[in-house]
């Protein structure tokens, strides 16, 4: 298969989010208001499950999807009552964890609703925003409510021994930044390959020859769609294979199963990652950075704005890149 199914999918509830971490890959913050409605995202469900000969997990994530806790909920509920299978997870940063009345609640319904694993987000970056007294106590709560094992988060031993990084002063946060940036965990797109490449070593654009994409892109059988129906492979924002609210999943999938050799940007990233694109971007008026790129994905993104801003190559790219 050249093109895997489909088979765990991230269905973006909102780009919302009550923080801007310097890590966020899809760009989330407080002034961005894109919601799915339940209708839709149950419709991309079921058509998910449609086109997944061996299934589909999907999650439910944003932003930041209790921003909305009633659609979060509604959409877990019904998912169940039709059949569509359980939530594998849902993801969160804890903002919303004030008191152990409201987590219990709310992990009491979710359970109950259908919801598989809780994610919760926690590390220096999204610690600028929430603090580790809430997500300690979301954590604690919603073990004691569904068992460690259910409850997942990212990462562990920052919630052991992590801090409020948005008390720190800015040379202690930034080492900080600078040190946990070394543990390799974060892909750098987005607002990451924007912010924390600053602190990053920088290599040139040939140290990245060779290394294709096509693992990421074709094989993964992950994507995450938005809230505005933009699909878009595994974590690779900026990317767009198709727009699950205007045809259905299937006919994307199809699309990509078929074309993506002439695709000119996908079929040019699996085949010969942004190193090939660089060759497409330059005939185009792209310079590259003479100060070097912190990795592949970091060019990439350049790359893809690059593209956006100028107008090329719109029904490949996320809307979003043109107004960064
Ligand atoms: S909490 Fe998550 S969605 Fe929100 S800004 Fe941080 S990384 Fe992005
Ligand atoms: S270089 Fe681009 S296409 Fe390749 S994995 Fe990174 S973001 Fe995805």
């Amino acid at each position: 298969m050249p093109v895997k199914y489909w088979k765990k999918v991230g269905i973006m509830l909102t780009d919302w989010c009550n923080a801007s971490c310097s890590s966020c890959y899809l760009y989330c913050n407080p002034s961005r208001n894109n919601w799915m409605s339940a209708a839709d995202a149950i419709r991309v469900w079921q058509e998910l499950r449609e086109i997944s000969p061996h299934g589909c997990k999907v999650h439910l994530t944003g932003g930041e999807p209790f921003g909305n806790y009633e659609l979060l909920l509604k959409i877990t509920q019904e998912a169940t009552a039709k059949g569509l299978g359980q939530t594998d997870k849902i993801e969160t940063n804890g903002f919303w964890a004030a008191n152990a009345d409201i987590v219990r609640k709310r992990i009491t319904e979710l359970d109950a609703a259908g919801m598989r694993l809780l994610a919760v987000s926690c590390d220096p970056y999204h610690q600028q925003f929430v603090p580790m007294k809430t997500v300690r106590l979301l954590v604690r709560t919603a073990e004691e409510i569904i068992t460690p094992q259910r409850v997942q988060v990212r990462w562990r031993d920052y919630l052991e021994m992590g801090c409020d990084t948005n008390l720190l002063e800015e040379p202690q946060r930034d080492r900080l930044y600078m040190d946990w940036i070394k543990k390799d965990r974060d892909r750098i797109s987005g607002r990451a390959a924007d912010v924390l490449s600053s602190y990053m070593e920088k290599y040139p654009p040939e140290t990245f020859a060779g290394q294709d994409c096509r693992d990421s892109l074709l094989k993964s059988g992950n994507i995450h769609v938005s809230p505005t129906g933009v699909v878009l492979p595994g974590v690779c924002s900026g990317l767009c294979l198709g727009n699950a609210l205007q045809e259905h999943v299937g006919d994307i999938w199809s699309r990509v199963y078929k074309s993506h050799n002439d695709m000119p940007i996908l079929g040019t990233l699996a085949n010969s990652g942004p190193f090939g694109l660089l060759d497409i971007a330059k005939k185009t008026g792209f310079r590259s950075d003479p100060l070097g790129y912190a990795g592949k994905c970091h060019l990439c993104w350049e790359i893809k704005k690059y593209f956006a801003q100028n107008h090329m190559f719109e029904n490949e790219l996320c809307p979003v890149l043109a107004i960064l």
